[in-house]
C-alpha cells in the first residue's frame, strides 16, 4: 500500500499545523471576536475586513463538478507554483533528497528545488520531446519527486500518456504531472487516473485558458493523503478572499466563454503555424497542444531584438538545451497575431534587401 505519509520528511510527519482562528468553530457565530480583525468594516465593499476561508470550501465546491473530482482530492494554491514549492518541501529533505526534471521544461521546478536545497536530477526529453523512460527509471532511486509537464512548456507537445503511466506505475515516489495547458490539448487530463495511481499529483491552473492569471489560483489534484499533507504545510490563508471569490464567479458564469476562447486559440494556432512556415527565417514550427508555438529561426536572437524594437515581446528560449534558436510565441488575438506576422515579414524583407545590397 502506497502511503505518502511515509514518503514525507520526518519534520512534516510530526508537524503540528498552525490552527487558524476559525478552525475550531464551524457554523455561523453570533459575533466574531477571535481574529483581531476590524469589526467596523473595511474601506471598500465586500466584507474584506474578515479573513477568508483557509480551506477554500466554497471554491472547491465549484471546482469539484467542473473537474469531475471529489473536493477532498483538491488543493487550492496561490498559483500552481505554490503547489510545486509545497510538494518539494513536504517530500524532499534539503541536502539529501532529489527531484527529477525532464528539460527542456518549465523552469520553476528547478528554481523551487534550488530554493529548498533539493538536488535536481535532469533526464532530458528525447529528440521528439518525449520522456526517456528507461533513464528516468534508472535515476528513480534516491528521487522523491518527478515533474512531468504535459503539454510541455516551452516545447508545446503533450507527453505520451503511456509513458507517464509507465513511470507512475514503476516510480516509488510522487509523480507530478503539470497540466497548466491541458485545456488546449487533444490529450485527456490525467485526473481520470488518480483513482488507480495513488502517487500521482495533477497540477492545473486558472492562469492560462481561464484568463484569471491576476488572481493567482492554481490547483493540485491527488490522493486525499497527499492533499492533507499540502493542507498541513500551506500558510493558513494562502489564497486571498478576493481570488477565491473571483475564480468561483468565473467558474459559475464563464465556462462557455472560456470554451469559445480555447477554440479560437486552437484555430489561431493553426493559422499562425501556416503563416510562420511561409517565412524563410523559420526552420521549424514544433507541434503544439498548448496556447503557444515553439519556433526555430535561423537568426533567433536578431529577430528577438528586432521584435523588441517594434515593442513586441516574445519569449527567447534559445539558451535552453534542445531549444537552440527557438522563440516561444504565445497565441494572441487575431489582431495581435497579424501584427507579429507583419513584423516578421518586415524583418525578412529588410534582411533580403540588405543582402541584395551586398551583392550589388
Ligand atoms: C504558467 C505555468 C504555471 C504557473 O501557473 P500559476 O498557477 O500561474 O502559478 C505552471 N506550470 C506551467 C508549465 C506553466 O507554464
Amino acid at each position: 500500500m502506497f502511503d505518502p505519509e511515509k514518503l514525507a520528511r520526518e519534520n512534516i510527519r510530526s508537524l503540528k499545523p498552525y490552527t487558524s482562528a476559525r478552525d475550531e468553530f464551524s457554523g455561523t457565530a453570533e459575533i466574531y471576536l477571535d481574529a483581531n480583525e476590524n469589526a467596523f468594516g473595511s474601506p471598500v465593499s465586500g466584507r474584506l475586513n474578515r479573513y477568508p476561508d483557509p480551506l477554500q470550501r466554497a471554491l472547491k465546491e465549484k471546482i469539484a463538478p467542473l473537474k469531475g473530482i471529489d473536493s477532498g482530492r483538491i488543493f487550492v494554491g496561490n498559483g500552481s507554483d505554490e503547489a510545486i514549492d509545497l510538494l518539494l518541501r513536504i517530500f524532499c529533505e534539503p541536502g539529501r533528497d532529489a527531484a527529477i526534471v525532464c528539460p527542456p521544461t518549465y523552469g520553476m521546478y528547478t528554481v523551487a528545488a534550488a530554493i529548498n536545497s533539493v538536488a535536481v536530477n535532469e533526464i532530458p526529453l528525447n529528440d521528439e520531446f518525449q520522456l526517456n523512460v528507461p533513464s528516468i527509471l534508472d535515476a528513480a532511486e534516491g528521487a522523491k519527486l518527478i515533474f512531468i509537464c504535459s503539454p510541455n512548456n516551452p516545447t508545446g507537445n503533450s507527453i505520451d500518456r503511456t509513458d507517464i503511466l509507465q513511470v507512475a506505475e514503476r516510480f516509488a515516489g510522487i509523480v507530478v504531472v503539470d497540466e497548466a495547458y491541458i485545456d488546449f490539448s487533444h490529450q485527456a487530463s490525467m485526473i481520470g487516473d488518480l483513482g488507480r495511481l495513488p502517487n500521482l499529483v495533477v497540477l492545473q491552473t486558472f492562469s492560462k485558458a481561464w484568463g484569471m492569471a491576476a488572481a493567482r489560483v492554481g490547483v493540485a489534484f491527488g490522493n486525499e493523503k497527499i492533499i492533507e499533507l499540502l493542507a498541513r504545510v500551506k500558510p493558513p490563508y494562502n489564497v486571498s478572499g478576493l481570488s477565491q471569490d473571483a475564480v468561483a464567479a468565473a467558474i459559475v458564469g464563464g465556462e462557455p466563454r472560456v470554451a469559445d476562447w480555447i477554440e479560437q486559440v486552437k484555430q489561431q494556432r493553426g493559422i499562425m503555424r501556416d503563416s510562420l512556415l511561409r517565412l524563410k527565417q523559420v526552420e521549424a514550427v514544433y507541434p503544439s497542444d498548448a496556447n503557444f508555438l515553439l519556433v526555430k529561426f535561423s537568426e533567433a536572437d536578431k529577430i528577438y531584438k528586432f521584435l523588441l524594437s517594434k515593442r513586441i515581446v516574445v519569449r527567447n528560449r534559445g539558451t535552453m538545451s534542445g531549444c537552440e534558436r527557438c522563440l516561444r510565441l504565445t497565441i494572441g488575438t487575431p489582431g495581435e497575431n497579424q501584427i507579429l506576422i507583419s513584423a516578421l515579414e518586415k524583418y525578412e524583407n529588410q534582411a533580403a534587401s540588405a543582402s541584395a545590397e551586398k551583392t550589388i
